[in-house]
């Protein structure tokens, strides 16, 4: 994809050799981008922006960290919401934390079931940001069914009424800022509480090649509070996410098996409804499927 490299307004002063570049301590994602900056501002919680990359398109950025991408989001959102709604069957009331840029409530809006989505988002730039620049995920803010709360996820499940939920969805950010506490025993005992009998949680795990540290820290933190039979990790391909390969972690406050018990023929139905392009009935059973030194890591083998 080439960009003009003539502005009409600037002139010829579009920098064509600029990088974004998301750090890790030792290894680095990197997007050519046009030199634009379609949004930028910083707030006491994070500093937000909205690049135009020549790759994957339109991007949004938090810190120094890739949220997603107009080119690659669907592989994160379809498979946030998708193997959980699916393995729930019948998800009514659901509870998303995090979530800013619109893509994982645009997803659960296809279900015609959901009577109601409360999603508790602590910064209202993402939201601003994305309707903007991203509208294509940030489409389902209008719905009547959302019920739209600006404030701390962590707080909000804290107080949060026991037995409420069928599913939570956390889909926060790296566990820095305001996100740290995203990854705590305290948060996800409220998270569970929270839940009916039967409910289930999934949350971002980050990378197991990039973060091993918190991979695994998360998966024996929910482990010990769902149990560790009920905690069930899936792996799914990102190329914008460090490594490429990301981690999803999903807990159930029941006997549910995700990746067993799930009706094989309505998802296939609904993939091809929805017109999914990344989740289908045979992904959702295969991105439960370790490899084996993720496994080892994990001490399921
Ligand atoms: N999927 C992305 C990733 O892993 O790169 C993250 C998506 S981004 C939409 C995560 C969102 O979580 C951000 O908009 C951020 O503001 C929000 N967030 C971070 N900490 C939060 C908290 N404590 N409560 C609610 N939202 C929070």
């Amino acid at each position: 994809r080439t960009k003009p490299s003539f502005d009409l307004e600037k002139g010829f002063q579009i920098e064509r050799n600029v990088w974004f570049t998301d750090k890790d301590e030792n290894q680095a994602l990197s997007l050519r981008y046009t030199g634009e900056v379609l949004f930028d501002e910083t707030n006491p919680f994070q500093r937000v922006r909205v690049l135009d990359s020549y790759s994957h398109g339109k991007f949004l950025a938090i810190n120094n960290m890739v949220m997603c991408t107009e080119r690659d989001e669907f592989h994160y959102h379809e498979m946030i919401s998708h193997p959980i709604m699916q393995a729930h069957g019948n998800a009514k009331n659901i509870l998303v934390i995090g979530g800013g840029d619109g893509g994982t409530i645009r997803e659960l809006f296809k279900y015609n079931q959901v009577e109601k989505v409360t999603m508790v988002e602590i910064d209202e730039s993402v939201i601003r940001a994305s309707k903007e620049h991203l509208p294509n995920i940030a489409s389902e803010f209008g719905n009547s069914k959302l019920n739209l709360i600006i404030g701390d996820g962590i707080q909000f499940v804290k107080e949060a009424a026991a037995n409420s939920y069928d599913v939570i969805i956390v889909d926060g950010s790296d566990p820095v800022g305001p996100a740290q506490g995203l990854f705590t025993a305290e948060f996800y005992n409220n998270c569970k509480n929270a839940l009916k009998e039967g409910g289930m949680i999934i949350t971002q795990g980050e990378s197991p090649m990039f973060h091993e540290g918190t991979f695994v820290e998360l998966n024996q933190c929910l482990k010990g509070i769902f149990g560790k039979s009920q905690v069930h990790t899936m792996l799914f391909h990102a190329t914008t996410y460090p490594s490429g390969m990301w981690s999803l972690q999903m807990g159930v406050k029941g006997n549910t098996h995700p990746a067993k018990d799930f009706n094989k023929d309505k998802a296939r139905q609904f993939s091809n409804d929805k017109s999914l392009k990344y989740y289908n009935e045979d992904l959702h059973a295969a991105a439960f499927a370790l490899p084996t030194f993720v496994r080892k890591m994990l001490g399921e083998n």
